[in-house]
């Protein structure tokens, strides 16, 4: 049992495999990551809730053009960004969640305002939009979002269906944000982010911001915010099921997760990870895939990204 706090951050599960990553571009993630932990810890260190530092750790990483969440967000396959977000207070178990929306420039913001500001968890379109208004929140056009990259990735998979090819390249085809903590207090928390899957139908929603599916946290087992095939994270539920098998089965946090994203999750073809933190501060951060952008601190312990 840690008595001090843990944080974890993702920045996806969709990274660029290692052949094409070069040592300049791997530095540009370290510090992206490096930047957002700071930002989580700031907020722990002054003793601040868990809440403030997961919101703080996605903020930090949605301002990262490099990530796919607020700026720099994937295309749909109508040339439009459509970004989903959420958080959950473990201490309370009361969420807030975004779908579909464009144009505050930090959707977990948003997320945060439906929690905040209303008595639904989560909110879409105009209505999600006039909350964001509401709680005074920072607006952006769409030349801030904009990245040559993600457009070109989008061009790039609408030419292989063309083609009859599969897109099969993770770097190009998702990514997405998230953190997780436990604060002094024992308090957890999460927070997840993402502009979706490239080439997605405009109107689809994936498991970022369903509750239980990419996003959960409750103080009695886990925080949890996951990255990878949205669809197949909805159909297992990912998120809760960890929680319950903690809570139902009396199995270990790490061995939960590990089971879910290894067999599980693999069963049904997905591809991805998450990360999670259990009541007593221990972290896991299992994926399935190539790799996975994510750091760590564990107060007094280790502090620490990674990308394989
Ligand atoms: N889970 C996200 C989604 O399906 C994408 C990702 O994490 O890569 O929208």
């Amino acid at each position: 049992m840690t008595q001090g706090f843990s944080l974890v951050i993702h920045g996806g599960a969709g990274v660029m495999a290692r052949d094409c990553m070069t040592q300049g571009r791997e530095a540009l993630y370290h510090a992206a990551l490096v930047r957002a932990l700071d930002a989580g810890e700031e907020v722990l260190l002054q003793d601040g809730n868990a809440l403030d530092a997961v919101t703080a750790a996605v903020c930090a990483l949605e301002d990262e053009p490099l990530f796919n969440a607020g700026r720099g967000a994937v295309f749909t396959r109508d040339g439009t960004q459509e970004m989903d977000a959420a958080l959950m207070a473990g201490c309370s178990r009361r969420a807030g969640a975004v779908a579909g929306i464009f144009g505050p420039k930090n959707p977990i913001l948003a997320a945060r305002a439906v929690l905040e500001q209303t008595d639904n968890v989560l909110m879409i379109g105009d209505g999600a939009l006039n909350v964001a208004r509401a709680a005074g929140l920072n607006f952006r056009a769409k030349d801030y979002f904009y990245t040559q990259e993600r457009w070109d990735a989008l061009q790039d998979t609408l030419r292989m269906e063309r083609e009859g090819k599969l897109d099969d390249d993770p770097s190009r085809r998702h990514g997405t944000v998230g953190a997780v903590a436990r604060d002094r207090h024992g308090v957890l928390a999460a927070a997840t982010s993402t502009g979706g899957m490239t080439a997605k139908r405009p109107g689809r929603v994936g498991d970022t911001p369903v509750i239980g599916a990419g996003t959960f946290a409750d103080n009695a087992t886990c925080a949890v915010s996951a990255t990878g095939d949205g669809e197949t994270f909805m159909r297992l539920c990912v998120a809760h099921e960890i929680d319950a098998r903690i809570r139902l089965a009396n199995i270990p946090m790490d061995r939960a997760a590990e089971g879910l994203i290894m067999t599980d999750l693999a069963a049904v073809r997905g591809s991805g990870g998450l990360i999670a933190v259990d009541r007593s501060g221990v972290i896991t951060t299992p994926f399935n895939c190539e790799g996975m952008y994510r750091g760590w601190i564990v107060e007094g312990e280790s502090r620490e990204t990674a990308i394989y």
